[in-house]
């Protein structure tokens, strides 16, 4: 059994201890549920991957609690460092080259020599960063391939007895995963749609902002098509729900069932998301799911819908 404790000075040391000593343990961010190791400890690392049942190729986010721990991880380019100015802390993970002063074990970064950093805006997360003094890798805390947890108990359900600790900050702020950027190419290139919307982040750009195509070369190694999966199948772009399936309603409805949003806001869908998956998941066998317009933040939750609906 692991337990859940709320974050407070006592309980940031004994999960700092736990740190110190290679263990895993579970933070809020303003995302989704991080789980957390040392990531400059490779045996620290495996366990996290063997927790999570992660496939070794997908490598992990480092998180940092200052500029000047980002900086000795990772090389800035003038460009990286302004972007970091404008969204640190926030839901925007950065790929950039590996710095020769780094101290991500090779492992949470898959061999490659880049590194993806984020500076997480929760203050519990950045209060366990600054506790432990060093970067955690902390990748989503479920079962790989399953919903991402949004609030303590998700936690609990996916990882019970696998990781030492389990902090609780509450639900999520927007609990969707961070946009993922890459700043070691020619010109920035987007890797995952998440919480900070594309066209934010293209503006910020100058409208230099490219799409990850498969011609370019670039791997997000992670981005597989069956993930974030519920155990029910899920049908898209429905326009009712049929006898037998749970209802994933976006705005106006006449059905029964959950509501990402009952007033079609999309930033409420976010933050909705996985938790009703999850409660649709344990009651249903097949999950329908309204058209959610792609706009804005609705990129990233038709990301994950997708992949929540992909069978292999
Ligand atoms: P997750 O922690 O599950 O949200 O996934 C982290 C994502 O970051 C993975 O899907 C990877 O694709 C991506 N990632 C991490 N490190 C790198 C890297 N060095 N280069 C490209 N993508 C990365
Ligand atoms: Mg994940």
């Amino acid at each position: 059994m692991t337990a859940i404790v709320p974050i407070q000075q006592g309980t940031l040391q004994l999960a700092a201890m736990h740190l110190r000593g290679g263990g895993l343990v579970a933070m809020p961010t303003e995302t989704v549920y991080g789980l957390a190791c040392n990531a400059a400890n490779p045996d620290a690392v495996v366990r996290l991957y063997e927790a999570k049942g992660r496939p070794r190729f997908n490598p992990l986010i480092a998180h940092v609690a200052s500029m000047e721990m980002a900086e000795q991880e990772a090389v800035f380019s003038p460009l990286a460092r302004e972007i970091a100015a404008k969204f640190w802390p926030g839901p925007l993970t950065m790929v950039l080259p590996v710095a020769s002063t780094g101290t991500v074990s090779d492992i949470a970064r898959a061999g490659l020599d880049t590194i993806a950093l984020r500076m997480p805006a929760h203050p519990g997360a950045r209060a366990l960063i600054e506790t432990f003094g060093k970067p955690l890798v902390a990748p989503s805390a479920n079962r790989s391939g399953h919903i991402s947890p949004t609030t303590a108990q998700h936690v609990k359900e996916d990882l019970d007895g696998k990781v030492d600790l389990i902090l609780d900050g509450g639900p999520c702020e927007r609990g969707i995963e961070s946009t993922i950027v890459s700043f070691v190419g020619e010109h920035p290139v987007l890797l995952r749609a998440g919480a900070l919307e594309t066209s934010v982040l293209n503006d910020a750009l100058g409208g230099t902002l490219a799409v990850r195509g498969d011609e370019d070369g670039i791997s997000a190694p992670g981005q597989l098509k069956s993930h974030y999966a519920p155990n029910a199948r899920v049908r898209l772009d429905a326009e009712a729900p049929e006898p037998g399936e749970g209802w994933l309603a976006f705005g106006e409805t006449p059905w029964p069932g959950l509501n990402l949003s009952e007033t079609g806001d999309l930033r409420e869908a976010a933050k909705t998301l996985f938790a009703a998956l999850r409660t649709l998941d344990a009651s249903h066998d097949r999950i329908a799911v309204a058209p959610v317009p792609n706009d804005g933040l609705g990129e990233a939750i038709n990301d994950r819908l997708a992949r929540a609906a992909h069978r292999d």
